[in-house]
């Protein structure tokens, strides 16, 4: 019987009772994969069963649904869907999981059912398939006619900022953000173009779902209630209705997935992004500020050179701040204080690094412990974890910059949590939570009544043998149990008389008679419902203890964010001072002056000799555009890379890789390195540079530094160098005016030193040496006018004929033309010239002279065969 699919069954009315409910809930859920709870499986059925069963390789079958039809079916046990469930979602699909919400065995008729939870990328809460020192988000935006609102929630930590733009650059910044906190998910108010471009931008760079125009969650009024009581007066007035609505959206989307009341409390924090030296997504990238480039993974990045984090939190901290660098002097100097005083302490750092090493990941078990999936582990986990902070506290109140500050202040050590949870849960608890073996004994009077019970049912029942022995002077009396009639008392034949009237006879055997007695019945009863009381008992215990952990969500999300903050001062003291960073002076001068600078992450890969440093002087007046030439591979990019990121680092509140440096607040940071293809915007690499240069000159300011690197070489020659030198007066003037490093193989831009105040020429050293290059890897003042391609490509291994050939080729091109800039004589080239023209012309004449002399009317065919091979000849000389 063919297998049918969810369209031919809406319009069939014969359906059984149980697929009728199928296709309710399904009709409320039609764009997720519904799993729906059947016995110890989760079924999918006619649609969402083919594409279940391809995507998770599972069988597909069939079930009846009615009319002598079959749906098409697959299912994944119960117990083990979380994998399937990721698996799904991974592959860009929304799940919901429709549960029996009662007991199949009280349910008169079919069982209720219902959507208890929806799982999307960015409503992800478990720990185990997240990445951990990454933050998963889920963001909404709210395009409002003057107005952007943009909100961002972690689901799995707690985590919710909410920013809104306006002004003629607001989709520029926008865009910005969204790269910079990559979503998993995003839902938006409306498709129209810019939404479009959103869309188009982070489903193909991050692999974002997007759910557009989803209208219903962007609701003014309910978005209000939500938010309303959850800031301050300060918070307020940053609250404008775009904001408000993609916050709500936001909120009212949790719920809807999660199916609890969203948690909004203080922990909301709203921001403007002028808080923030704002990056772009390729500056981002070209810096490799987070992953690397080509291999797209933390090692090689500067995130990889920073991170000596001990925690999660801490992990996911440091990496906010690494895409997010400050611009406040005072934000700024307020981070090197604490990072100079653990720098100075190494003591102090390796007591912080014992005890934060023992916190888990906090926000995350908290997150589970808010959205009921904790377990009894993950309670532990959390007990276990807070019982760290007063040990942390303690060490930082050694230090008297961490002692006199908000951190040491409002750093709640929450003696009274993690008591209660070390107190209530056993060590190793199970992972179920419904089959007890969770409360520690001693912890609550009943459990510990019933555990005993349970335990020691058997040594019960011999005292009151032992008793009733006594009582009746029975020797041979016993209590024994069958499966039949439960605990009884035994007495041989003989004594028979001696029982006493309050036994109750059961059974007779051929030599004995079987009793119950009151007592001895509740106790049966009792050891009985013990096993089945204590479970529930437990489970009621564990619920309570993770719903007071609900209740305190605030104050113990605020001290996990007080340690990944100590955590984060901790790494980068740590990451200081064992590579022997120094402490940059920031100010608001437009000055950058770096004295033996080094490229944190190039240092680290650079073993065979030494990674040697560069000083960097610019500023906005004389030194404000340094053009920068040598050869190949001589460190053009690395320097300039350099300078960028120690600047980058210092408005994190890092320390840097130098001798000395000093740093002028810079409002941005732009950069145009490398000709890297991005072929899934189906741009060509000109375009994209092009794109690229004019994102720059239309967004960089007088504060803002600007790395350029070969602008300019993805067309042809003249072009490329009309075009970089326009570019380089642009940025010059003083309608961009920016602190720039320009590195070229045009060595023709040297002379604009020459015309324009604050261009300035360096080159990075390289000497020639025989046949090969030797590379001295220190800038310079003034240019160069040699590439030394060739000797590059030799040393890169390119064949030797390919290279000696190379070498002819470029003589004879330096003799014809002024490419190279190396001028052919004057008279020599319009000799050749000239001659050559002569030659034509007065072949071409000839020719000519013979068409016109011959008589095409009279000619045969032979003879005008015979003529055009002639003047083929003539031609050709
Ligand atoms: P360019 O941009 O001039 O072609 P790169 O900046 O790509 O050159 O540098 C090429 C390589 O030279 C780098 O990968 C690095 O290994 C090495 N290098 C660059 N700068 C230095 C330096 N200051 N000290 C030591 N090695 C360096």
């Amino acid at each position: 019987m063919p297998s049918e699919t969810l369209k031919d069954r809406k319009s069939l009315p014969d359906v059984t009772p149980m697929m009728r409910q199928y296709l309710e809930v399904k009709a409320e859920y039609e764009d997720y994969i519904l799993m729906y709870r059947l016995g110890d499986f989760y079924e999918c059925f006619f649609d969402d069963a083919m594409i279940a069963s391809q995507e998770l390789e599972l069988t597909l079958t069939g079930r009846d649904c009615g009319g002598g039809r079959r749906a098409a079916m697959c299912g994944v046990p119960y117990h083990k869907s979380d994998v399937y469930i990721t698996k799904l979602v991974d592959k860009g699909y929304k799940v919901a999981i429709c549960e029996q919400v009662e007991d199949p065995k009280a349910a008169t008729g079919l069982v209720r059912r219902e959507v208890v939870r929806v799982v999307t990328p960015g409503t992800l809460t478990d720990g185990a398939v997240l990445n951990e020192g990454e933050n998963n988000y889920l963001a909404a935006i709210c395009f409002g006619t003057e107005r952007i609102g943009l909100a961002f929630a972690d689901v799995s930590t707690g985590t919710i900022r909410a920013t809104s733009f306006f002004g003629d650059d607001k989709i520029v910044k926008l865009k910005n953000e969204l790269c910079a906190y990559q979503p998993a998910e995003l839902i938006m108010n409306k498709l129209d173009k810019d939404g479009k471009s959103i869309a188009k931008l982070l489903s193909e760079r991050f692999d974002t779902m997007v759910n557009s125009a989803e209208k219903r969650f962007f609701d003014y009024e309910a978005a209000r209630q939500h938010i309303e009581a959850a800031f301050s007066n300060d918070e307020r007035c940053m609250i404008n209705s775009e904001l408000t609505m993609a916050l709500g959206a936001l909120l009212i989307y949790i719920e809807h997935t999660q199916k609890i009341t969203a948690q909004v409390s203080k922990n909301v924090e709203i921001y403007t992004t002028n808080e923030y030296l704002e990056l772009d997504y390729n500056t981002r990238r070209n810096l490799e500020l987070t992953s690397s480039m080509r291999a797209k993974e933390k090692r090689g990045s500067l995130m990889w050179v920073l991170n000596r984090t001990k925690t999660a939190m801490g992990e996911r901290l440091l990496r906010s701040w690494i895409i997010k660098p400050l611009i406040s002097v005072s934000g700024i100097t307020n981070r090197q204080k604490y990072v100079k005083t653990l720098v100075n302490n190494s003591r102090i750092r390796d007591e912080l690094e014992e005890a934060l090493s023992a916190v888990l990941d906090l926000e995350r078990l908290m997150g589970k412990a808010v959205y009921g999936t904790a377990n009894a582990r993950d309670l532990q986990s959390i007990g276990a974890s807070l019982s760290n902070l007063p040990r942390i506290k303690s060490v930082i109140s050694q230090i008297s910059e961490f002692a006199e500050s908000d951190i040491y202040k409002e750093f709640d050590t929450l003696d009274d949590i993690s008591n209660l949870l070390l107190r209530a849960i056993v060590d190793n608890p199970p992972l179920t939570i419904r089959e007890g073996d969770i409360i520690r004994l001693g912890f609550n009077d009943d459990v510990d009544y019933y555990r005993d019970i349970k335990e020691n049912g058997q040594s019960i029942m011999k005292s009151i043998e032992e008793r009733e022995k006594e009582a009746t002077g029975i020797k041979t009396l016993k209590v024994g149990s069958n499966n039949v009639f439960g605990y009884y008392i035994e007495v041989t034949k003989s004594f028979v008389d001696q029982v006493p009237e309050r036994y109750i006879r059961r059974q007779t055997l051929t030599n004995c008679e079987r009793y119950i007695t009151q007592e001895l019945k509740e106790m049966e009863t009792t050891i009985y419902t013990a096993e089945e009381k204590l479970v529930t008992l437990e489970y009621e215990i564990f619920c309570s203890l993770r719903n007071l952990l609900r209740e305190n969500n605030e104050r113990i999300h605020r001290a996990a964010e007080i340690v990944a903050e100590i955590d984060v001062y901790r790494s980068l003291a740590e990451v200081a001072s064992k590579n022997g960073y120094v402490c940059p002076e920031i100010d608001l001068s437009h000055d950058i002056v770096i004295k033996d600078g080094r490229h944190p992450v190039v240092e680290k890969f650079v073993t065979d000799s030494y990674f040697v440093p560069n000083d960097t002087y610019l500023n906005t007046t004389d030194n404000r555009l340094m053009i920068i030439t040598g050869p190949n591979m001589a460190g053009k990019s690395t320097y300039m890379r350099q300078v960028a990121i120690i600047t980058i680092m210092a408005q994190i509140g890092s320390f840097v890789p130098a001798r000395e440096a000093r740093v002028g607040i810079v409002d941005k940071v732009f950069t145009r390195v490398g000709a890297s293809d991005d072929l899934a915007s189906g741009q060509s690499t000109f375009m994209l540079e092009m794109t690229e240069v004019a994102t720059i000159l239309k967004n960089a300011t007088q504060s803002s530094l600007i790395i350029y690197d070969e602008v300019g070489r993805g067309t042809s020659t003249y072009d490329g160098m009309a075009i970089a030198r326009a570019v380089v007066e642009y940025t010059h003037s003083k309608r961009v005016g920016a602190k720039t490093m320009f590195a070229t193989h045009y060595h023709e831009l040297t002379d604009m030193e020459n015309s324009f105040e604050g261009i300035v020429n360096y080159n990075i050293a390289a000497k020639k040496k025989q046949d090969s290059i030797v590379f001295l890897r220190k800038i310079v003042k003034g240019g160069t006018d040699d590439s030394y391609g060739i000797e590059v490509a030799k040393l890169a291994g390119v064949p030797s004929e390919v290279v000696k050939r190379a070498k002819e080729i470029l003589k004879d091109i330096e003799e014809s033309s002024y490419i190279a800039g190396v001028k052919p004589k004057a008279e020599e080239k319009n000799e050749v010239f000239d001659l050559l023209s002569v030659i034509d012309e007065s072949k071409e004449s000839e020719a000519a002279e013979k068409i016109r002399a011959t008589d095409i009317n009279t000619i045969t065919p032979i003879e005008a065969m015979s003529l055009l091979y002639e003047l083929k000849k003539m031609l050709e000389g």
